[in-house]
């Protein structure tokens, strides 16, 4: 069963990585992802809005990195980029060396509305990008109970999403976007509508996947110290236009406790860049 998961994988990514210049992947300097001057202009009408200016910045394999900004500072349309669902009027999204065009299986990505759809069940979910791609039954099916184990959901692949609490439909989302084994998980704000005691555990589980599968991820918060206690790195946005504040490194060992004094300090240190701008709920 993993031989066929591994060459199906392998097939995806020769697809996805090598259709360009070759050996572009192969350059030690070349970031995984690079945001190269990415600027962001939704006109209508009515209006027009400058949701992000000039964002450059640029992540390495393997990396977390949070990305924390007042609500409305172009957080969700900064990851829609990285995703290729939304194009850029300026700059682009380079990932390991080629241009974004459009959403590719080299990134999965997780929305804060579980995006699941409700009359599918949880393994149908889960195998939804799979068999789209074409992958044989069985592989589906096994692909799928080992991201269902690995986001501890065993024995629910037959329920309906109806059926589950929020941080469990969160889960399923979760494996649905690391089925297709991409490169880069894209997460927009993805525990929001769970409980805070659930949200906990998700963090705690969603660090030991990260370390478990080496994915690069992105993660999108308004919270502070939920930045903090999760990533390698903080982006810290400002609003009006959305752009890069400040890039930092949080210098903490893991597990992080928000008690811990040097964790208070980042947490003052962001907010302090934020201004008011925005509030943290913890
Ligand atoms: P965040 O995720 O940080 O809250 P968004 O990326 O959703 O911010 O939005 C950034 C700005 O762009 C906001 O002013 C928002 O109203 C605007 N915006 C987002 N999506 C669209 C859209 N599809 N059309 C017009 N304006 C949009
Ligand atoms: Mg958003």
């Amino acid at each position: 069963m993993a031989r066929i998961d591994e060459s199906v994988d392998a097939v995806e990514r020769v697809g996805a990585h090598t259709t360009g210049t070759g050996d572009v992947d192969d350059t030690d300097d070349t970031p995984e992802i690079l945001v190269d001057g990415v600027s962001k202009r939704y006109e209508s009408d009515r209006q027009s809005v400058q949701a992000l200016s000039d964002v450059q910045f640029a992540v390495e394999t393997g990396e977390f990195v949070c990305i924390v900004g007042p609500s409305g500072c172009g957080k969700t349309t900064l990851l829609r980029a990285i995703a290729g669902l939304e194009a850029p009027t300026e700059g682009a999204v380079v990932i390991n060396g080629e241009a974004v065009g459009g959403p590719d299986t080299d990134r999965g990505m997780v929305f804060q509305e579980y995006g699941l759809f409700p009359w599918l069940t949880v393994q149908e979910n889960v195998c939804f990008g799979l068999e789209r791609q074409g992958m044989a039954r069985e592989a589906c099916d096994n692909r799928c109970y080992e991201m269902l184990d690995l986001v501890g959901l065993d024995g629910f692949a037959d329920a309906y999403p109806k059926e589950l609490s929020g941080g469990m439909k969160q889960r399923v989302a979760v494996a649905r976007a690391l089925a297709v084994d991409p490169d880069i998980l894209l997460m927009d704000e993805p525990f929001g509508s769970v409980d805070a005691q659930t949200r906990e555990r998700l963090h705690a589980e969603l660090l030991d996947i990260w370390q478990e599968t080496g994915k690069t991820t992105l993660f999108v918060t308004h919270e502070i110290s939920e930045a903090v206690l999760l990533g390698d790195r903080v982006l810290v946005m400002s609003a009006e236009p959305g752009r890069v504040k400040e890039l930092i490194d949080v210098d903490l060992p893991r597990p992080r406790s928000r008690t811990d004094e040097s964790f208070v300090e980042y947490t003052d240190w962001i907010r302090s860049l934020i201004g008011d701008e925005t509030t943290d709920r913890f």
